[in-house]
């Protein structure tokens, strides 16, 4: 399961020690009360002063007894908070360590929902256990050997209870537990539909499908709701059983004690005694189905957390994985072939150069794979087959991080988080000054605007914040991208969902980052890719032609037949081919 810390295991047994200490003072209460009622018999030679003595005795266990379940209880509190954050903290760190491909596949919502649960019922569990396992298993211990030393035909049939109310508990646990885990499943896709629809609540609205949504989390809510009727059904009939049988062995214990005591074998002090431990006893075998309960409760809602938490990551570092260093950013493709799933193949032995310092245009149809290169070039994925290389390095033998230290990238999306615009052009390199983010704003066309705004700098954006229009966020983000200074730069098509006026000032802005960095560019407008040292076409996984703009103009192929089409007057035909290739007309 979880390893705890050091720290969660002082409090631990802290509060294990205290829960022992704080039982000791409810457990010898039917014995001074046993006392006292043996006092009280002797009639007129009772003593007034031992009476008073143990009803004082009473008094001080139950106020010891208060104050420690109280200094327990805080610690119980600290314990919990401590470990609801633990839990948290080593999910998301686990999370951001998965591979892109665990996330192509999951949604966001069943993500968080599964955390809130897990956690929640993990620490209900701890501090179940906590606060109950050992004064269980102190306080039954105790009262059993106190009441075997005056019956051990008593202490005998209240000890036979355990094994009998443990195995009865147990073996309605597994129905139990997988209408647990269907219930969970509806619980997991509604909440994922809420998240995913919160996100998205523009395309919701402006579909009109407000009704249809509600409708999509309502129905499986409900289903949860409907499985929980079998459910509570079938508990609670068990419940019934498992007590009868408790109530027929206490019966059994009751007229034991009362046959005995009335034959005189026994004194009424001791009867007294008795009878309060055996209905101590009753406390803690309720406790059991009630720690059976919460431990299968944490056992079904935290098996999808500790699913998660078992995926090994399958894109680590290798063994012996170093640093990048670079030796030039000279990029080189060799018979890459790969595919999202061993089925369907993306790149089929793609084969091309990317020489240092140059821009390279990708070209092709839409689905052809050139967002696909740019992901196998971070390593977001790895190819079945085939090496990428960078100054010569297989990108497979350095790690990760310093890979994609060596590559900006500019997306179609510029996806900036909310908060202030200076965290978010600095969240390439979180220690940037001022100035530098200045120049990263500036050299990206994006101080102009920045400046006009009453905060400037310190205007918060995103969720809770101003909202950018789709240049100035474009801007912001190649700001970002200015800003890490990476040797490397990948553009997809970083100005596709841009109005022409604020296209200009993207294009300038791409311009001074492109100068002097290892480009590839997936362009948007056949403009873009006229200015590019080698445009490189893709066809059916593999490289259809290499060569310079002028170059490929003169061949038939995809380029040069892009260009007559721009060339022609548009037409819907014309401008439908040229949308194939992503290329606005
Ligand atoms: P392009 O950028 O050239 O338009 P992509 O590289 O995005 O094309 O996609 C290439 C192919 O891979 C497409 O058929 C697409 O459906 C598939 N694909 C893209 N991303 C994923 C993914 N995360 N999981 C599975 N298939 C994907
Ligand atoms: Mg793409």
């Amino acid at each position: 399961m979880i390893t705890f810390t050091k720290e969660l295991w002082r409090y631990y047994a802290g509060i294990s020690v205290l829960t022992v200490l704080a039982s000791l003072t409810t457990v010898v209460v039917p014995l001074l009360s046993g006392w006292a009622i043996e006092e009280i018999r002797k009639g007129a030679a009772a003593s007034i002063k031992h009476v008073i003595i143990l009803a004082l005795l009473l008094f001080i266990m139950d106020v010891l007894g208060n104050i420690l379940n109280n200094i327990n209880g805080y610690y119980g509190d600290q314990l919990s908070a401590k470990l609801n954050k633990l839990l948290a903290v080593r999910y998301f760190e686990h999370l951001l360590d998965l591979p892109q491909k665990f996330f192509d596949t999951e949604l966001t919502g069943k993500l968080t929902n599964r955390l809130n649960r897990s956690v929640m019922q993990i620490s209900n569990f701890v501090q179940a256990m906590t606060n109950n396992f050992m004064q269980f298993i102190f306080s039954t211990i105790f009262a059993l050997v106190i009441v075997a030393f005056y019956s051990w035909p008593v202490a005998l049939m209240l000890l036979s209870l355990y094994p009998l109310y443990i195995w009865l508990t147990i073996k309605s646990s597994d129905t139990w537990q997988s209408y647990q885990k269907d219930k969970n499943e509806q619980y997991d896709i509604a909440n994922g539909r809420f998240t995913e629809s919160i996100a998205q609540v523009k395309v919701i609205k402006s579909f009109i499908q407000e009704k249809h949504e509600l409708g999509f989390f309502t129905r499986h809510t409900d289903k949860a709701v409907q499985i929980n009727v079998p459910q509570s059904k079938y508990w609670h009939k068990r419940d019934v059983r498992r007590r009868l049988l408790l109530n027929v062995i206490f019966l059994a214990v009751y007229s034991y004690i009362f046959v005995t005591a009335v034959h005189g074998s026994i004194s009424p002090g001791v009867a007294v005694a008795l009878i309060l431990y055996a209905q101590q006893i009753r406390i803690p075998i309720f406790t059991i189905s009630f720690l059976v309960d919460s431990t299968q409760r944490a056992m079904a809602d935290s098996k999808d957390y500790f699913d998660i938490m078992s995926i090994e990551p399958e894109i680590a570092d290798h063994d012996g994985s170093e640093p990048i260093k670079l030796a030039g950013t000279e990029i080189v493709f060799k018979d890459v072939s790969f595919g999202y799933d061993d089925k369907h193949m993306v790149l089929n032995g793609l084969d091309f150069t990317v020489s240092q310092g140059t821009k390279v245009a990708l070209v092709g149809e839409s689905g052809e794979g050139k967002t696909t290169i740019t992901n196998l070039l971070m390593r977001l994925y790895e190819p079945q087959q085939g090496t990428i290389t960078i100054g010569g390095t297989d990108i497979n033998t350095v790690t990760q991080k310093s890979l994609r230290q060596q590559i900006g990238v500019v997306f179609q999306d510029p996806a900036l988080f909310s908060g202030t615009i200076r965290e978010n052009i600095a969240y390439s390199n979180q220690s940037a000054s001022e100035a530098e983010v200045i120049a990263a704003a500036k050299a990206a066309n994006a101080h102009e605007f920045i400046s006009e705004f009453e905060k400037s700098y310190d205007t918060q954006i995103g969720e809770r914040g101003l909202k950018l229009s789709g240049g100035q966020k474009q801007r912001i983000a190649i700001a970002r991208a200015l800003l890490k200074d990476a040797p490397i730069l990948i553009l997809d098509e970083a100005t596709s969902s841009l109005d022409s006026r604020s296209e200009v000032m993207v294009q300038e802005a791409l311009e001074r980052l492109m100068h002097g960095r290892t480009t590839i560019i997936i362009a948007h407008r056949l403009s873009t890719i006229q200015s590019v040292d080698q445009i490189i076409t893709i066809s059916q996984g593999r490289v259809d032609e290499v060569g310079s703009p002028h170059e490929l103009a003169k061949t038939k192929g995809i380029y040069a037949q892009l260009l007559s089409l721009q060339n022609r007057e548009p037409t819907e035909k014309t401008r439908e081919q040229l949308k194939e290739f992503e290329i606005a007309g």
